[in-house]
């Protein structure tokens, strides 16, 4: 008998953005600046409730960033967050309060996906312990050169942290290599976290299938846009010093394309790729019962 894995409704969110030139983060790119999206999934399992892969920005960061030398954070990468693309808005506009967020998915630490953690009072937080361990020793200096703030993490952030290596390993198949493993995180298929080598020290991608019946693949900063994993460009050499393992970087983004051919149907969402969080759109829109 074959048990029946719980459909993720997904809705896409950006909140806020921050500019580049696009050539830094995609070889040969525009030399004008655009727009980069920061996303936050809002994910609501039909008996979990509502969970997050991610949080974009949050007001945290203009206060983490006030002083130097963070403050050279937000002067490299501008950021813009309006009223309407707060979390709290959206999640209001789907009915939904910060403090009914049960748990956030946290890809991996840099200061765009973990911005908002702090407004999110009842969550746990789910990461792969790779990942943490990062934060050991950290100085304020090590933690800026890698995009990392540690200010923005809650006091009680260890509390009420579960590793995600600690759930149910299970093998991806053929399909999915080089990706070979993941971990069931509710123990009901419905979210596998994977590891997505190379960005950071233990980026964590996230397999589900939406309402429609959709997989998709919440890749975070494995690629920063659809054309980077289609294309295989890889970002600019001034990216390099942002990246825990810019060989590793490279093989996850070909195995980014080896998955999406094998997989047509699979949706790869980037993190910060404008074009793709335009084009998702599931049928199935009404809210959660
Ligand atoms: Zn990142």
């Amino acid at each position: 008998m074959t048990r029946t894995v719980p459909r993720i409704e997904v809705h896409l969110l950006q909140v806020g953005h921050c500019r580049h030139p696009e050539w830094i983060t995609l070889r040969g790119g525009r030399w004008t600046a655009a727009e980069f999206p920061a996303l936050a999934a809002l994910l609501i399992h039909p008996t979990r409730g509502a969970l997050l892969y991610d949080t974009g920005y949050a007001a945290h960061f203009e206060q983490a960033t006030a002083r130097f030398p963070e403050k050279l954070y937000r002067w490299i990468t501008p950021v813009q967050l309006a009223p309407a693309q707060t979390l709290q808005h959206q999640l209001a506009a789907r009915g939904i309060a910060l403090g009914d967020v049960v748990r956030v998915l946290i890809s991996h630490l840099h200061a765009d996906h973990v911005a908002g953690l702090r407004d999110l009072p009842r969550a746990r937080f789910s990461a792969l312990r790779a990942e943490i361990a990062g934060l050991a020793g950290l100085s304020r200096l090590g933690g800026l050169t890698r995009a990392i703030l540690p200010a923005l993490l809650p006091e009680d952030f260890a509390a009420r942290l579960d590793y995600a290596d600690d759930a149910r390993c299970i093998a991806l198949g053929p399909l999915w290599a080089p990706f070979d493993h993941g971990y069931d995180l509710l123990g009901d298929g419905s979210l596998i976290a994977v590891p997505l080598p190379g960005h950071s020290r233990a980026q964590m991608g996230l397999l589900l299938r939406d309402r429609d019946d959709r997989p998709l693949l919440l890749a975070a900063d494995a690629c920063w846009s659809a054309r980077a994993w289609c294309e295989q460009r890889m970002p600019s050499l001034l990216a390099r010093p942002l990246m825990h393992d810019w060989h590793a970087y490279r093989a996850t983004l070909a195995g980014l394309q080896a998955v999406a051919t094998r997989q047509p149907e699979l949706l790869i969402v980037p993190s910060h790729c404008a074009e793709t969080l335009r084009a998702y759109a599931p049928t199935m829109t009404e809210a959660a019962a």
